[in-house]
């Protein structure tokens, strides 16, 4: 068996240990003679997984006992939708913050649900520049350029841009933006949920689907203060209420069993390999790895985020015309996959998820260098 170095986007490497515990268990699940994919949602074994996956997450993070700890389907797209049509009603506003395509497209979905409704979202702060379809966003914005309107019925961002590689929360100098007191703040963690410590009491509602730093796709993992969750409207379908899944422990209907399962091993192995501070240490070493690369090679290789706003999940950077394709090709050969950047932006992109080993991003440093020494 040969495993490759995955530096893709998601869906995202995974720990070898998680996907090793999946086949050891496959046929044969805790003695129960079967697969977990096999029996029933209701049962106490698939319970038990269900409940453990939460409380590793509840113990990882520190969830308060005032959030809710929610497995959702359709994911970190249908939150893009959920909550406004949770959220909004006739007169409402919603803030969002854009610093890449994400944020954009929840808004996007910010605005649909606040037509249907008679309700307004809005545009709090955004650092894209250029006028086409596809705007160019390089940095997060600094505190001060965040003015959330005090009415608004939440503030939505995106704490890290998985295309643009714009993080918040990596820098002291670019915190994630606090709201005005008594506004929910809403955060898509999709991409950099789980690699360091924060303050979940800070966030009325965040969400990551799952399939970057914390299992397959097909689950989205939503904390989510009670009281909000409470607010929510009840003349929509049950189904995307969020009190729906939060009164059924996240078992109103059939959920995605195998995914939780799967998102209950890397729990246990992030768990095991030192929490999140474990998560912090390795990933800041392997962006320091990367980076520090790209900023040996400055006029071959083009990182266009600010410092501050650098993603350590996610790193994009260029190479002058007509050695990108090469640059994908040749890594491959030397083992390492998922390095073209994203369809619409184009470049390199490097993603760097919990799971990737701190060898794995040594040794794309040291292609990368021994690739500008040979073709600069
Ligand atoms: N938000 C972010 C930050 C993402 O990176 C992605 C997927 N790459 C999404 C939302 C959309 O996720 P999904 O495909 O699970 O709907």
């Amino acid at each position: 068996m040969s495993r490759v170095m995955n530096f893709s986007a998601g869906p995202a490497a995974l720990p070898l240990a998680a996907l090793e515990r999946a086949r050891e268990e496959l046929l044969d699940f805790g003695g129960t003679g079967m697969s977990v994919m096999e029996q029933s949602h209701r049962g106490k074994d698939y319970e038990r997984v269900h409940d453990e996956a939460i409380l590793l997450l509840r113990k990882l993070l520190d969830v308060p006992a005032d959030h809710d700890v929610l497995f959702l389907q359709g994911g970190a797209s249908q939150q893009f939708a959920m909550i406004p049509l949770n959220f909004l009603d006739a007169g409402a506003r919603a803030d969002y913050v854009l610093t890449g395509a994400w944020g954009e497209k929840a808004l996007g979905e910010g605005q649909v649900v606040a037509r249907m409704f008679g309700a307004e979202a809005h545009v709090a702060a955004s650092t894209g520049t250029g006028d086409g379809k596809e705007k160019s966003y390089t940095r997060a914005p600094r505190p001060a350029e965040v003015t959330a309107d005090a009415r608004a019925r939440y503030l939505h961002v995106t704490s890290n841009e998985t295309i643009h590689g714009v993080q918040f929360g990596a820098d002291p100098a670019r915190p994630v933006p606090t709201a005005p007191a008594g506004i929910p703040l809403v955060c898509d963690m999709s991409s950099d949920f789980l690699w360091q410590r924060f303050d979940v009491r800070q966030y009325g509602l965040v969400y990551a689907g799952a399939q970057k730093n914390i299992g397959p796709s097909g689950v989205v993992v939503v904390l989510a203060r009670k009281d909000l969750v409470a607010s929510g409207r009840k003349d929509i379908p049950k189904i995307f209420q969020y009190r729906t899944h939060a009164d059924a422990n996240s078992l109103y209907n059939t959920p995605p069993t195998f995914g939780i399962y799967l998102v209950r091993n890397v729990l246990a192995w992030v768990d095991a390999a030192g929490g999140l501070d474990g998560m912090r240490a390795r990933n800041l070493a392997k962006a320091a790895a990367v980076y520090g690369a790209i900023d040996a090679a400055k006029s071959f290789y083009d990182c266009p985020v600010e410092r501050e706003s650098r993603s350590v999940m996610n790193i994009v950077f260029r190479l002058p015309p007509g050695l990108e394709d090469r640059f994908v090709s040749e890594a491959k050969k030397a083992g390492m996959v998922g390095l073209k950047g994203h369809r619409s932006v184009g470049g390199i992109r490097a993603s760097l998820y919990n799971a990737v080993e701190v060898a794995h991003a040594e040794a794309l440093a040291s292609f990368m260098k021994e690739f500008a020494r040979a073709n600069g």
